[in-house]
């Protein structure tokens, strides 16, 4: 379906309240409040902005859920109703994966980045949970803390997936902070640029012909010192460098986000991404509620991604290519 208006996605990580890495964390589980809390607000904004707000909520199924809180399907059958409530609102649910493993002996949860055979477990048997818990398969993914690589756009496209939501736009690779335990770092997104595209076969970052959407969170450039998860940023001093669009700063930036497409003479494209815990901060209702109203303001809908690449389907490869080379 294409329409006249411009395609944006929200799209929130149905997840617990904080993330579980290393000692102290295991057993410890808690409702999602922060999940909670988002439901409500999107609720809320719905009823007074409408079906131009409809959110792509991506719900974490995966073995870390399972060892701590005993089910991989436990979100879905604790929110059943809330989730229903949604989809019948027009909201679109997909799969939000983390790959954390549990290190023995004594080391906790380490965020796992290298290791594709657990990774694969970890999306594999999330898409199965998926499939049982909501009857369909799931379309669309982002990965915990952003860690995509080639071999998992394969393993990712081999299951059905259709939707790739991790990357974000035009960020270089990262080193993650040592809380995380990890054992890698986030990688390389500095080639892919705003616009939702098809990724080649050969190589994600590169549009192609193949199965994949890529669609890359939306990022604007870097204030220093602020960059992604506290890591260092891998350019050049001199060099600008861009970070995820922060939600928690309301609608700056979008205005110049969205000149910047339109001096491109691209269909302009924004994707806001965010954990539900979020939620959580006293001003996220009212952050949330300045960037959908500037977006609605700029001509945006608030869409699922299917919808969101129908605008971009049609323009040709090469010229995508000259679009982006910019
Ligand atoms: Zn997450």
């Amino acid at each position: 379906m294409i329409t006249d208006s411009r395609p944006a996605i929200l799209s929130i990580h149905a997840e617990p309240d904080r993330p579980f890495f290393g000692e102290g964390n295991i057993g410890n589980a808690d409702r999602w409040h922060g999940f909670e809390a988002s439901v409500r607000h999107v609720q809320t904004l719905r009823e007074k902005v409408g079906d131009a707000f409809r959110v792509h909520w991506l719900i974490r199924l995966d073995p870390q859920v399972a060892e701590i809180y005993g089910a991989a399907e436990w979100a879905f059958d604790q929110y059943g109703k809330a989730i229903e409530e949604l989809l019948a609102a027009g909201d679109h649910f997909g799969l939000h994966v983390h790959t954390n493993r549990l290190e023995y002996p004594g080391r906790g949860w380490i965020l796992n980045v290298d290791d594709h055979n657990w990774q694969s477990h970890c999306i594999s048997s999330a898409h199965d949970a998926f499939n049982a818990c909501f009857g369909y398969e799931p379309k669309s993914i982002a990965i915990g803390a952003n860690i995509i690589s080639q071999p998992l756009v394969d393993m990712v496209t081999g299951l059905g997936f259709q939707y790739d939501m991790t990357t974000i736009a035009r960020t270089p690779e990262m080193s993650f902070n040592p809380h995380l335990h990890a054992d890698g770092g986030q990688p390389d997104f500095s080639a892919i640029d705003q616009l939702p595209y098809r990724a080649s076969i050969e190589d994600f970052r590169t549009p192609g012909d193949g199965p994949l959407w890529i669609l890359p969170t939306s990022s604007v450039p870097a204030q220093p010192a602020d960059n992604q998860l506290g890591g260092k940023a891998g350019t050049a001093e001199d060099e600008q460098t861009y970070e995820r669009f922060r939600m928690r700063k309301g609608s700056a930036g979008i205005g110049s986000a969205v000149r910047k497409m339109e001096a491109d003479g691209v269909t302009p494209f924004l994707h806001f991404a965010c954990r539900s815990n979020f939620f959580n901060q006293m001003d996220a209702a009212q952050n949330l509620e300045a960037i959908v109203k500037s977006c609605l303001e700029r001509d945006f809908r608030f869409v699922p991604a299917d919808e969101a690449v129908a605008h971009y389907e049609t323009v040709s490869v090469p010229d995508r290519i000259a679009a982006l080379a910019d």
